[in-house]
């Protein structure tokens, strides 16, 4: 098999739009062919069920390949407690899943593939070959040695439900019974990969509640062109704050960068999805950053009286550099109001006030995020107050499991997201595996 081009299509994957007379019968099937959907079919099989996995595009976990710039941030280190402070809204509802299945048993299947993962900062495992596809290639062929069959091309369009328990799907208008199905149908970013919202159509078709969908993990539009200015400037070692109707909701710490709409990077991209909520609420966004976070404001005052001291008969233009990326020192001037021909012994007081400020807290008001095309999850989903976090099986229809992205549960970057799929996944296989009471 060949996955790095998908130049040879092995049999069990096989689009097939061919439409079947019969109803075709299986013991569990799985809805969505990511990591969600994978792990929950492998578990299912390893324990002894006839399982069929229903994708919908033309070829398996496209979303996959393109996880962690086509590294694929596998897992992160970080212990069951530490993981879930790094889950919205609720951490708490994955301890179940988590505690069944977690980071080594991933790396564990992956090794038993051929998969070594290193351990990078942060927490953050990588593939050592750095190839997503190598991912990929080792959970299908988990799946292939499992028995599991593998359907592309089918979009199911229809949970069939009867007494509020589970009978099957509807895919390419073809019948598929099963009294188990599990909804791993993803999230609504990056749609192109497939996951475009519809598995919450799906379940609120079936009385589902879904809590509001929102673009999470995304860059953010600014108002003003000062970020776009500075586009293509990265910035390290800088601390973002994100004040909503001028109340600090959140800050992060660490590497970011100005683009041609606005702001990107680690730390804008984790704060991104307190903004998304307050946008959606109406509220006023601001991101502040503070360019010298090592240095309180005594400090800092120390620092500039130094060296306006030192350099007194030299333009403040050229004393900006001292402080500042080069290219932010126009920006600086004009936003400041200074004569960049002022020398530095001429500066009052109160503009020295003005620099200190600005150095520690340059504000950016944000318009919008960029859409669900730029966004690395989707926050919202199927409500867990209707999920048995034990089971992952639906409050409502018998036989209904979910897992992965379309459940509302979302989480930092760092490798925490695929093991969210890959935990629920898991324990929605097993449960659905179960013989019906
Ligand atoms: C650019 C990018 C980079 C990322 N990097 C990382 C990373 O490095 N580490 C990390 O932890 N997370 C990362 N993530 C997040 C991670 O990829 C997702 O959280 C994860 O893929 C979710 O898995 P899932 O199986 O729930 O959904 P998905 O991977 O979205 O899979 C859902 C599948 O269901 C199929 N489907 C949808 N509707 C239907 C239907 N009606 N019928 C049949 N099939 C259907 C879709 O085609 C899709 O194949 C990244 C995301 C993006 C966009």
């Amino acid at each position: 098999m060949n996955f790095i081009g998908y130049h040879e299509t092995p049999f069990y994957y096989l689009v097939s739009f061919a439409k079947k007379s019969h109803v075709e019968k299986f013991d569990v099937i799985v809805i969505g062919a990511g990591p969600a959907g994978l792990l929950a079919a492998g578990r299912a099989a390893q324990l002894g069920a006839k399982v069929l996995v229903l994708e919908k595009m033309r070829l398996p976990g496209r979303k996959l390949l393109i996880t962690g710039k086509g590294r694929c941030n596998v897992t992160n280190s970080a212990p069951i407690s530490e993981f879930i402070k790094h889950v919205y809204p609720d951490g708490k509802f994955l301890k179940p899943a988590f505690s069944n299945f977690y980071a080594p048993q991933i790396l564990e299947i992956l090794a038993q593939h051929g998969v070594e993962c290193t351990l990078e900062r942060g927490g953050r495992y990588f593939p050592a070959s750095n190839q997503s596809h190598d991912v990929l290639k080792a959970l299908l062929a988990w799946l292939e040695k499992l028995h599991v069959e593998i359907r592309c091309g089918h979009k199911v369009d229809k949970l069939l439900t009867q007494n509020h328990q589970i009978t099957g799907v509807l895919a390419n208008q073809t019948t598929f019974s099963a009294p188990k199905v599990i909804l791993a149908t993803g999230g609504n970013s990056y749609p192109a990969t497939g996951s475009n919202g519809e598995g919450y159509q799906l379940a609120k078709s079936v009385g589902h509640t879904i809590q509001t969908v929102l673009p999470a993990l995304v860059p953010l539009e600014t108002e003003g062109n000062v970020a776009q200015t500075l586009q293509g400037l990265n910035l390290v070692n800088v601390k973002a704050v994100v004040w909503v109707n001028q109340k600090k909701m959140g800050e992060d710490f660490g590497e970011m960068l100005f683009t041609h709409f606005g702001l990107s990077g680690p730390i804008i991209l984790t704060l991104s999805r307190i903004v998304s909520q307050a946008l959606q609420n109406k509220q006023a966004v601001e991101i502040t950053i503070d360019l010298k976070p090592a240095l309180d404001e005594q400090k800092l005052e120390a620092r500039l009286l130094r060296d306006l001291n030192e350099h007194g008969k030299k333009k403040i233009e050229s004393i900006f550099k001292f402080w500042l990326p080069a290219s932010m020192v126009p920006v600086f001037i004009e936003l400041l109001e200074l004569d960049p021909d002022k020398e530095c012994h001429q500066l009052t007081a109160k503009e020295r006030n003005k620099i200190r400020h600005l150095l520690k807290n340059m504000p950016f008001k944000i318009s919008r995020t960029r859409t669900f095309k730029e966004a690395i999850i989707t926050a919202g989903g199927i409500s867990t107050s209707e999920i048995a976090s034990k089971t992952m099986e639906s409050k409502i229809i018998k036989g209904l499991y979910f897992a992965g992205e379309v459940i509302d549960v979302d989480a930092e970057t760092g490798g925490y997201n695929l093991q969210i799929a890959y935990s629920t996944g898991w324990l929605a296989g097993e449960s659905a595996a179960k013989p019906t009471n």
